[in-house]
């Protein structure tokens, strides 16, 4: 069942194709919970993509519907990609957009990892 009030999980989105090996992405970590990528469209010299390879829509989806193993081995996997990725000692950030307000595009719940310079403010202005 889906979180009240928010759509189902489509099977359509572009990361069930990626989870799905029917489209290709630039994998750089894999696990039994998890998968990462770099984005498409990198917004910083490091912008990688951590999703579980459950059927979860959102980060809201996620922690309602997700079991204690799903969720304890996805956010170990974030942090592993990020210490794989040389992140650890400089530092990075981690977000994931929720739905509208939060500008998600992508209905399969991902966490965008950036790294690789100073980030500036948390929330740009405007
Ligand atoms: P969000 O706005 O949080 O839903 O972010 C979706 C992200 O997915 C954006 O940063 C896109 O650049 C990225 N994206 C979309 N399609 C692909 C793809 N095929 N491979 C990798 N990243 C993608």
């Amino acid at each position: 069942m889906p979180v009240s009030g928010l759509p189902p999980y489509d099977d359509a989105n572009i990361f069930a194709r990626i989870l799905r090996g029917e489209i290709p992405a630039k994998t750089v970590f894999e696990d039994e919970w998890a998968l990462a990528f770099h984005d498409i469209a990198p917004q910083a010299p490091v912008h990688v993509l951590i999703i579980p390879r459950g059927k979860y829509c959102s980060f809201a989806d996620f922690t309602a519907q997700g079991s204690e193993a799903e969720i304890g081995g996805f956010f170990r996997a974030v942090g592993a990609v990020a210490r794989q990725m040389g992140l650890e000692a400089p530092g990075y950030r981690i977000l994931a957009n929720m739905g509208e307000h939060g500008g998600q595009e992508v209905p399969h719940f991902h966490v965008h990892l950036f790294g690789g310079r100073s980030l500036g403010r948390m929330v740009p202005a405007g």
